[in-house]
């Protein structure tokens, strides 16, 4: 095409699945599918908004949020520089399109996101909209659809980005607690944290015809495994062969389809109990106000911060000394923080994950649920644990002794020590992003206590699906992030040597997190590091638990769970306004 002349480049284009030269107006008149192959050509949001809802009842939802660059992120560009980039080329403010608009003349809120935005990444503002369009559709009682279209989480803003998994998968959950239709439309690519959240855990899973949708992709699938990806992975149809989603749509039927679906679930709503009005929007101040000690922000000057060497440690070493092999592992803790481990297994669907433990066990006179990752310390205990990487199976395990647990009014510890979750192709097939945007969805509205720990490694949407909680403590060399530095330094610089970078710019330490409000409270490590003496990090480690987990036993079920969507509600934007406390 380099010969053609400009003018003449936009009158015809190349097919992506073919190479025809198709003539532009009669794609579009196809609506960008071509007529030869059936590929169907990515849609940047406005078009796709205009394909879907019905002529003349498009009504735009406010998109201006405060600049945010809550971790002043920089890799070889600052990022705003990369944002101002993203919103020339495109016209859009962000990544994500909200409106309220009629389908087949049934009226539904839409978030349709924009893969041509830095990569449809999920950001603090990305997560925010699609959350207060969600919220839009609880107070209007109408339907939410979202039509997916991302690399995942947004690295330039850290574990924030992460914890909009969460925000928006809460405002989800809120739906279906009222008994509101939530559609996921998949588009291609959908990967990440944006699969591993609200476009797996809706009620309906679309996924539009030559569609790709997985936890992760195909280039890190092929990094681990070191093996060729089976053909047609992570597809649309592959998807529907392993039960990942509802249908398999082609783009011209897409309306017709999801009106069906409205006027389908729009029928039935009157003949069921009806649903106590849910909050509308966040309380904060309110709630901030009867918050007993879980809602304390995070003060760094009243945390346990003991610094063992006086020179601040660089991220990098702490993210060696998070994974050393003689750190104590979640087995160790159950033995020297906690007493009576019973060891439950299973996910009563076919498997048994070896990474993840859990049970139940006594915490000086209480009875509590723990849940862990569990590595080890000599190579075949760690091939055997699969490194401490979740399966599918997993999860599920880990979800169904939350559930139990809510069940039985005994409170959840969770232990985070993971790399990431299980990144292999059985894992894809059997739905881990699925099965991880579950566990999120069920954290943020378990009606028991939950407090999580990151002990060592919290790797991504793995550790998140462990660690959405009501109090969250890290132990003082622990990491959490929302991408490995090696990985992240893979994508943004120019090869993964630059990892102890990445892991500066992601800011994934202990006191880096807690000042951003995403931990509440560091257990200081003894002298040296947790391996040096795992006796004394026991016994601070069951300090920390016991001076947390008790006033929570006190809070009724339904404010705790209020009080921990309030937590992650402030994820959004209006952190932007810290950003001098996150130097
Ligand atoms: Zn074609």
């Amino acid at each position: 095409m380099t010969a053609t002349a400009p003018r003449e480049e936009q009158l015809w284009s190349r097919c992506a699945g073919c190479a025809s030269l198709l003539y532009r107006k009669r794609l579009r008149r196809n609506l960008d599918v071509c007529p030869e192959c059936g590929e169907h050509a990515r849609l940047g949001a406005p078009e796709r908004l205009r394909q879907l809802v019905d002529p003349g009842s498009l009504r735009l939802l406010p998109d201006q949020l405060p600049e945010a660059d809550p971790i002043d992120f920089v890799d070889v560009l600052p990022y705003p520089h990369r944002l101002s980039a993203a919103r020339a080329s495109t016209g859009l403010s962000e990544a994500v399109v909200c409106a309220t608009a009629t389908i087949g003349g049934h009226p539904a809120v839409l978030a349709v996101m924009d893969f041509r935005f830095l990569g449809g990444s999920l950001g603090c503002a990305v997560g925010e909209l699609i959350t207060r369009a969600a919220e839009r559709a609880l107070d209007d009682r109408i339907p939410l659809i979202l039509v997916t279209a991302s690399g995942g989480a947004r690295m330039q803003e850290g574990v924030l980005s992460l914890m909009q998994m969460a925000t928006v998968s809460q405002a989800i959950a809120a739906l279906r607690e009222a008994g509101l239709l939530t559609v996921s439309v998949l588009t291609d690519p959908t990967y990440g944290g944006v699969a591993a959240s609200f476009a797996t855990n809706t009620d309906l899973v679309l996924a539009e015809s030559g569609a790709r949708m997985g936890f992760a992709g195909p280039r890190v699938i092929r990094q681990v495994t070191g093996r060729a990806l089976p053909e047609g992975f992570q597809t649309a149809d592959v998807l529907l062969r392993h039960g990942q989603v509802d249908m398999v749509v082609q783009r011209r039927s897409l309306r017709p389809r999801l009106g069906a679906l409205l006027a389908a679930t729009r029928a039935t709503r009157p003949s069921r109990p009806p649903v106590p009005r849910q909050e509308p929007a966040p309380r904060r101040e309110r709630l901030a106000e009867t918050g007993p000690t879980p809602a304390r922000p995070a003060d760094p000057t009243t945390v346990g911060v003991e610094p063992t060497n006086p020179a601040v440690r660089d991220a990098w070493d702490t993210v060696r000394m998070a994974r050393h092999p003689g750190r104590p592992t979640t087995l160790d803790y159950l033995d020297s923080v906690f007493d009576g481990f019973l060891q439950l297994h299973g996910d009563r669907l076919g498997a048994d994950c070896p990474a993840v433990v859990g049970g139940v066990a006594r915490l000086a006179d209480r009875h509590v649920m723990v849940i862990g990752h569990q590595k080890g310390h000599t190579t075949a205990e760690l091939v055997a644990r699969n490194f401490g990487m979740a399966s599918p199976a997993g999860h599920r395990k880990a979800l169904r002794l939350m559930r139990l647990a809510a069940r039985l009014g005994l409170p959840v510890v969770t232990l985070v020590d993971t790399p990431g979750a299980d990144p292999g192709v059985s894992a894809e097939e059997q739905g881990q992003a699925a099965a991880i945007a579950e566990n999120i969805l069920t954290l943020t509205v378990l009606p028991t206590p939950v407090l999580a720990v990151i002990t060592g490694e919290g790797g991504s949407g793995g550790a998140l699906a462990l660690a959405v909680a009501d109090r969250v403590l890290m132990l003082e060399n622990a990491v959490y992030s929302v991408i490995s530095p090696e990985g992240c330094a893979a994508i943004l610089w120019p090869d993964r040597s630059a990892a102890p970078q990445a892991a500066r710019a992601l800011r994934l330490t202990a006191p880096d997190l807690c000042r951003l409000g995403v931990v509440d409270e560091v257990v200081p490590e003894p002298s040296g590091a947790a391996h040096d003496d795992p006796a004394e990090t026991a016994r601070r480690l069951r300090a920390a638990l016991l001076t947390n987990l008790l006033p929570l036993l006190d809070v009724p079920p339904a404010m705790l769970v209020r009080l921990r969507r309030q937590r992650f509600r402030r994820f959004g934007t209006t952190r932007a306004g810290s950003r001098a406390g996150a130097r």
